[in-house]
């Protein structure tokens, strides 16, 4: 389906078969790629019904260690669509065209950071890696933040295999990767980091990374995702 439009409409839809003529989604995804525009809570971006006035109930009873999460979607619709393509299909045009959407979004943020605030994907274990046979998020990070010539900084490392999140309850998914990352570079300038991940769904995987980050002598993280499940 996708060679034959793709002359006339060179962009895949990241949510569907169909193509677009900017990249991004077709006409009948769009409706369903909902952006947060600051309805979440501002330190874990959990979607609210209100713009983020206050944290959430979670963040309030037990704050992350990260100190802020910025997500752009979310996880519903056309953006789950997307990433079941992408993570479980390999889809990279689909990452190519979610990318389009986001890079505006994204350079807005980056745009705020100083130069020296290290952009750290969040890393894969070798042999998930080797699985998948792409690193999903340095793609994405590299992809958004190159016309800003931001340097990615890939040191943060996953040292330990574990579970795949989505399949366990949700009380064992800090169990499950703690421990399991690493800071494995130079001397951190005991400065802040930005941890960048494609979806956020308990906030586990953030947490753990950020912990490392925090043991390596990062004095505080700050968290981009492109979408978080409600
Ligand atoms: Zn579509
Ligand atoms: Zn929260």
């Amino acid at each position: 389906m996708r060679s034959i439009l793709s002359v006339l409409f060179p962009h895949a839809c990241a949510g569907c078969d169909g193509v677009t003529s900017t990249g991004g989604f077709c006409s009948i995804c769009s409706p369903t790629a909902y952006r947060l525009d600051g309805r979440a809570c501002p330190m874990c971006s959990q979607p609210m019904e209100t713009r983020g006035v206050s944290l959430c109930g979670r963040c309030l009873k037990t704050p992350p260690p990260f100190e802020s999460t910025h997500a752009l979607w979310e996880y519903d619709g056309a953006i789950a669509d997307a990433f079941r393509r992408i993570k479980y299909g390999g889809d990279l045009p689909a990452l190519r065209s979610l990318c389009r959407d986001a890079r505006p979004w994204m350079e807005g943020l980056v745009s705020s950071l100083p130069e020296e605030v290290p952009l750290i994907p969040m890393p894969s274990h070798p042999s998930e890696l080797c699985r998948r046979g792409f690193h999903l998020t340095g793609i994405a990070l590299r992809s958004l933040t190159k016309s800003a010539g931001r340097r990615v900084v890939t040191s943060l490392r996953k040292v330990r295999e574990t579970r795949v999140q989505a399949s366990l309850p949700f009380g064992e998914r800090r169990r499950n990767v703690r421990g399991a990352y690493r800071w494995q570079g130079p001397g951190t300038g005991a400065g802040r980091a930005v941890i960048f991940d494609d979806v956020m769904t308990t906030g586990a995987t953030a947490e753990a990374a950020t912990t490392a980050l925090l043991e390596a002598g990062f004095e505080a993280v700050e968290v981009i995702v492109l979408a978080r499940a409600p």
